[in-house]
C-alpha cells in the first residue's frame, strides 16, 4: 500500500507521517518511512541542490525537471522496491505536490508538470490524507521553524491561502484516491482519523 501525505507548510503532515507510521508499526506491519524532494540518495542530493542556496538559480522549468528527476530516483530506489516486498510506503509528499508547488505556485505549468508526470513518473498513491489546515495557523507553525536551507518557505497568507484553495481542489480532482482530514484539532485527535482511514483501505 502506497499512501501519501499532502498539505501546507505547517499544516502537521510530518508529524502525521510519524506517528501514522508508528501505529502500523505497532500492528505488526512493516512500513517504510520516507518524503520528498529526497527519499533515496541520489533525490537528497537533488533536494539539497533545489532547497538551499540561491533561490533564483532555477528557473520554474529546470526545477520542475529537478523535482521530476528526484521523484524518478526515490521511486526506482525506495518506494516500488518496499512495494514489491509488500511493505507498506507511508510518503510525506509526492507528486500532488509538484502539481500544487510548480504547478500552480511558480508559475502555470501544471501541463507541462502533467506531461512530466505520464512520461516518467506514472504511479499515483493508493491513499491520499490531505492535511487541511488554517492558513494563518500554518503560517505561523511553519515562521517558528524556519531554517536558512528553507528557502521554498514564502511566508505570505495570500500564498498559503492559494495553495489551500489548491490543494482542496486536487482533491475533488482526484476524489477517489484522496481523504481530507481536518488538521485544526489536537495532534491525537487528527492522527485518530488518519489511522481510520488507513485501516479502511487496509481492509
Ligand atoms: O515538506 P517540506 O516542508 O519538507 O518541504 C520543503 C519545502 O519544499 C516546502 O517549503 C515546500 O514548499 C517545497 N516544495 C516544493 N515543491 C515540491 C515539494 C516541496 O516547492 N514539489
Amino acid at each position: 500500500l502506497f499512501l501519501t501525505f499532502e498539505g501546507i507548510d505547517g499544516s502537521g503532515k510530518s508529524t502525521q507521517c510519524r506517528l501514522l507510521a508508528e501505529a502500523l508499526q505497532a500492528q505488526g506491519r512493516e512500513v517504510v518511512l520516507t518524503r520528498e524532494p529526497g527519499g533515496s540518495k541520489g533525490a537528497e542530493e537533488i533536494r539539497s541542490l533545489v532547497l538551499e542556496g540561491d533561490p533564483d538559480r532555477w528557473s520554474a522549468e529546470t526545477e520542475l525537471l529537478l523535482f521530476t528527476a528526484a521523484r524518478r530516483d526515490h521511486l526506482e530506489r525506495t518506494i516500488e522496491p518496499a512495494l514489491e516486498a509488500g511493505k507498506i510506503v507511508v510518503c510525506d509528499r509526492f507528486a500532488d505536490s509538484t502539481r500544487m508547488y510548480q504547478g500552480l505556485s511558480r508559475g502555470n505549468l501544471r501541463p507541462a508538470v502533467d506531461k512530466l508526470h505520464q512520461l516518467m513518473i506514472g504511479r499515483e498513491p493508493d491513499l491520499t490524507i490531505l492535511v487541511d489546515m488554517d492558513p494563518e495557523v500554518g503560517l505561523s507553525r511553519a515562521k517558528g521553524r524556519q531554517t536558512a536551507e528553507e528557502r521554498f518557505e514564502d511566508f505570505g497568507l495570500e500564498l498559503q491561502q492559494k495553495m489551500r484553495t489548491g490543494f482542496l481542489d486536487l482533491a475533488q480532482e482526484f476524489a477517489p484516491r484522496f481523504r481530507v482530514i481536518d488538521g485544526n484539532r489536537p495532534v491525537e485527535t487528527v492522527a485518530a482519523d488518519v489511522l481510520t482511514s488507513v485501516q479502511a483501505a487496509l481492509t
